[in-house]
């Protein structure tokens, strides 16, 4: 029974993966999300549909339009891949609880935001407050009134803490040091781990980031890192890791 509703996540996965991914595309380039039907980013035809199949289409094409031959961006497959990948694996470890929802949202929420932070480097406000939304839903079904309560007031910390630091950012470095999606979206992991486990989630964020940093440092011209996907990783690691996290940040607290 397991291994059949994993197998059912991770090909949902894949096609949810791919409409997330298009709305990475579409909403920062102001394209309405439901009309018109997938196109090629390049000479704007329709796709399809044995072009528009997750994963497989983009191995079978070449991962090339089949109308104009220009590449399709890797982060298109990429995206499929992982969203099918992470929706089996949230269930695997989870089953259907509170942490599968949470895990679920995040990875929805990471599919858009890796699209439009790399590409366009923009959080759509659209897709913070669907997420931010769910993540309130689920708790007040999953957790006991007070707990859900708390998590919201976490929420809200985590962006004044964080608004905080953007603005002595500003004055240290005299420039933008933090993007307003990035603050939003730390918000909305307060919303979603609780205030302490945010503060870890923020330093595995910045931890796989400047690995990314580093490791991309030949091929970023423009010297702009996209935060907020890692913030998201940071957050997901957080709710996988959380029974070995939770028991430290326990003991922190009783000293
Ligand atoms: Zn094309």
């Amino acid at each position: 029974m397991d291994v059949f509703i994993i197998v059912w996540l991770v090909i949902f996965g894949s096609v949810f993966g791919s409409f997330l991914a298009c709305m990475g595309y579409r909403i920062p380039n102001k394209i309405k999300t439901t009309y018109p039907s997938s196109f090629c980013n390049n000479c704007k035809k329709p796709l399809k549909w044995y072009m528009n199949i997750p994963i497989i289409s983009y191995i079978i094409l070449g991962g090339k339009c089949a109308y104009c031959h220009k590449k399709i961006g890797l982060i298109y497959f990429f995206c499929e891949l992982l969203c099918a990948i992470l929706f089996g694996f949230n269930y695997y470890l989870f089953k259907f609880d509170f942490n599968f929802f949470i895990s679920t949202i995040l990875t929805c929420m990471l599919i858009v935001t890796i699209v439009s932070d790399f590409e366009f480097y923009y959080i759509s406000d659209r897709i913070l407050i669907i997420g931010g939304m769910l993540i309130i839903f689920v708790s007040f079904i999953f957790l006991e009134k007070n707990e859900a309560l708390m998590r919201l007031v976490s929420g809200l910390i985590m962006f004044i803490v964080m608004f905080g630091i953007k603005l002595m950012g500003n004055r240290m470095f005299n420039r933008e040091s933090l993007g307003d999606g990035d603050i939003k979206l730390m918000g909305i992991i307060g919303l979603s781990v609780g205030l302490l486990n945010s503060f870890v989630a923020l330093f595995f964020g910045s931890l796989t980031g400047i690995f990314f940093a580093i490791a991309s440092i030949k091929n970023n011209k423009d010297g702009l890192i996209p935060f907020g996907p890692f913030l998201i990783i940071g957050a997901l690691m957080v709710v996988y890791l959380s029974q070995y996290i939770n028991p430290y940040l326990e003991q922190l607290l009783a000293i």
